[in-house]
C-alpha cells in the first residue's frame, strides 16, 4: 500500500520503516523536519508543493539501487529527483520514498576522446564549467542550474541543438538502474531497445545514474550575450531574427523573447517594467565569424541594453539564470512550430500586450538543422520537423494571482496552437497535461514507447513522470 498523506502536510513515517532503510544507504535519510528535508522535497516550481515521506540522499549507485529495491519491497511510491527543474513537479510526490541524486555530481573528461561522463545528479553548470576546461562543451540547455537527467532523458535543446541536435543524440551510453534494481548499461549495441527508450522516454524505464556525452571543440571566447529594445519594436527584431536565421550556420541560436524589461544593470533605468523585446544570442564557432554573422543586430538602433559581446561559453550558460529563481510560480504553455511567420509574430505580439506579471514572457527558441537530419523514429524524442519552440512562461510571485496567470498562458497558447508542428516538448509539459499532451509529445513514437515499458518496467514501478502506461 502506498503511504496517503493530505496535498500540504509533511507525512509520518513508521520509526521501523525509516531505520530499516537508514541502515541499508550510504547517504543520509530525511524526514519532514530533518534538516535538509525541505531544500529536497521543493522545486523550482514554487507551485508544486509535495511532501514525500522519506528523501534519501543518494551518493552512488548502491544507494539508488537500494531505494527502488527497498520502494518495491514495501509498496512505496518512488520519485527521482535530478535538478528538480521539472515544471510540473515531477521529481516530488506526496507520501513517496524520493531518491535524491542531488550529491551526485562527479564530472570526468576525456579529452582526446571528446567525451565526458557526467553524474545524474549534475546540473548543467557543472559539466560546462568541467568541459571548458579542454575547450569543449555538450549540447545542453539555456539556464545553467537545470539538471541534466530529467533534460536528457526528455530530449534536450540548448543553443548548440542546431549544430547536433537534441541533447539525447549526443548521449553515447547510459548507466541506468532497472526497475528490478539490477544495473544496466545501455548504449547501441546493449540494451538498444532501452536505449532507444530513454532518449526522449523521460523517466519511465529507469532511473539513470551516469550519463556519456559526446563533445564539441568550443571556445572558451565566443560571441554571445543579449540585446533588447523596447517593444514597439518587435516586428523588426523579429524579422530580422526570422532572416538571419533562414541562412545561418548551425553554430548560431538566435533566441528571442517579450516581456517587462526586469530591474537588471544591462537594461536603461528608463525602461524597467516597460515591455521590451529581447534576444539572446551564442554563436559557436569563431568569435570573428560571430561578429559578422550578428552585426545587423549591433547596428541596429535604439537598443535599451546590449551585452552582445564576446564573452565565455560558460558565462553565455548562465545569462538567464537569474531569471528563473528558485521558488517562483511558473505555469508554461508550450508547442514546436515549423516555421516563424506573420501571423505567429503578431499573436505573440499582442499577448505580449496582456502580461500583467513582471517576470512573464513569451519566447521563440530556435531548433532544426541537426535535429531534422535524423529519422523520427532514430529515438523516443522524435519531433524532428521542428523548426522552433515557443514558451509561453507565466511566471510571478503571489498565490493569489495563480489562476489569472495560468488563464493568460493558456489564451496565448489556444490562440497559437494552431500554428504549431502537432508536437510538443514532453520537458515542458505542466502538471495538468497528460493523455493527449503525452500522445503530442511522442507521435507515432508512442506505440515503441509502450512496448519497452511493457519490457523493462510492467509494473509501473517508476511513474511520477509523464507516465507511459505499460
Ligand atoms: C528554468 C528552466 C530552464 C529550462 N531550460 C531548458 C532548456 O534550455 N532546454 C531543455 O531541453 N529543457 C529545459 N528545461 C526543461 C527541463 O529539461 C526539464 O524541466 C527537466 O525535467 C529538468 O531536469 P531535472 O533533472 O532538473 O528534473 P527533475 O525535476 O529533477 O526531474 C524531473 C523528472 O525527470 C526524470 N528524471 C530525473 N532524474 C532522472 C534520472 N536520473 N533518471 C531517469 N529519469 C530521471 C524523472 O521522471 C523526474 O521525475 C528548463 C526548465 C527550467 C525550469
Amino acid at each position: 500500500m502506498n503511504p496517503q498523506t493530505a496535498a500540504g502536510q509533511a507525512m509520518d513515517v513508521s520509526p521501523e520503516l525509516f531505520d530499516k532503510l537508514k541502515a541499508q544507504l550510504r547517504g543520509p535519510l530525511l524526514k519532514a523536519g530533518d534538516p535538509g528535508y525541505e531544500d529536497s522535497r521543493t522545486v523550482w516550481n514554487g507551485m508544486i508543493q509535495r511532501h514525500p515521506s522519506m528523501v534519501a540522499r543518494c551518493l552512488g549507485v548502491a544507494d539508488v539501487v537500494t531505494g527502488v529495491r527497498f520502494a518495491r519491497e514495501n509498496g512505496l511510491t518512488l520519485c527521482v529527483k535530478g535538478g528538480g527543474h521539472n515544471i510540473a513537479g515531477l521529481a516530488v510526490a506526496n507520501g513517496a520514498l524520493m531518491l535524491d541524486l542531488g550529491a551526485m555530481r562527479g564530472v570526468w573528461v576525456d579529452p582526446k576522446e571528446r567525451m565526458a561522463r557526467a553524474q545524474a545528479g549534475c546540473l548543467l553548470g557543472d559539466v560546462d564549467r568541467e568541459t571548458q576546461l579542454h575547450g569543449l562543451a555538450a549540447t545542453l540547455g539555456f539556464v545553467s542550474n537545470t539538471g541534466i537527467a530529467g533534460l536528457t532523458v526528455g530530449g534536450g535543446f540548448g543553443y548548440l541543438t542546431r549544430r547536433n541536435g537534441w541533447t539525447s543524440d549526443t548521449v553515447t551510453e547510459m548507466e541506468v538502474v532497472t526497475a528490478e534494481g539490477k544495473i544496466v548499461r545501455a548504449n547501441e549495441r546493449e540494451n538498444a531497445d532501452l536505449f532507444w527508450g530513454l532518449r526522449g522516454g523521460g523517466g519511465n524505464f529507469g532511473i539513470v545514474t551516469r550519463f556519456d556525452y559526446r563533445l564539441d571543440p568550443l571556445g572558451p571566447e565566443i560571441m554571445a550575450g543579449a540585446m533588447a529594445w523596447r517593444e514597439e519594436r518587435a516586428p523588426e527584431v523579429f524579422a530580422l531574427q526570422r532572416e538571419i536565421m533562414a541562412d545561418a550556420p548551425p553554430e548560431l541560436a538566435i533566441v528571442s523573447g517579450l516581456r517587462k524589461a526586469p530591474p537588471a544593470p544591462w537594461l536603461s533605468k528608463d525602461v524597467h517594467g516597460q515591455g521590451i523585446v529581447l534576444i539572446a544570442v551564442c554563436h559557436s564557432g569563431s568569435a570573428a565569424d560571430g561578429e559578422k554573422l550578428v552585426a545587423r543586430f549591433k547596428s541596429l538602433d535604439g537598443a535599451v541594453g546590449d551585452v552582445l559581446q564576446r564573452r565565455t561559453y560558460v558565462s553565455q550558460q548562465s545569462l538567464l539564470d537569474a531569471t528563473q529563481p528558485k521558488g517562483r510560480r511558473y505555469y508554461w504553455k508550450s508547442e514546436y512550430l515549423p516555421k516563424l511567420s506573420d501571423e505567429l509574430f503578431e499573436k505573440a505580439i499582442n499577448h505580449a500586450k496582456t502580461i500583467t506579471s513582471p517576470h512573464g514572457a513569451v519566447l521563440l527558441f530556435p531548433i532544426g538543422d541537426a535535429v531534422g537530419r535524423l529519422p523520427n523514429d532514430h529515438s523516443a524524442v522524435g519531433n524532428r520537423d521542428a523548426r522552433w519552440v515557443i514558451n509561453i512562461a507565466g511566471s510571478w510571485d503571489k498565490a493569489e494571482d495563480d489562476a489569472a496567470q495560468v488563464e493568460w498562458a493558456r489564451t496565448a497558447w489556444r490562440d497559437v496552437r494552431p500554428l504549431s508542428t502537432g508536437g510538443t516538448y514532453i520537458n515542458f509539459l505542466t502538471e495538468e497535461e497528460d493523455g493527449d499532451r503525452i500522445q503530442s509529445a511522442y507521435g507515432t513514437n508512442l506505440t515503441r514507447l509502450t512496448e519497452i515499458k511493457r519490457k523493462w518496467d510492467p509494473e509501473n514501478v517508476f511513474r511520477t513522470n509523464k507516465n507511459i502506461k505499460p
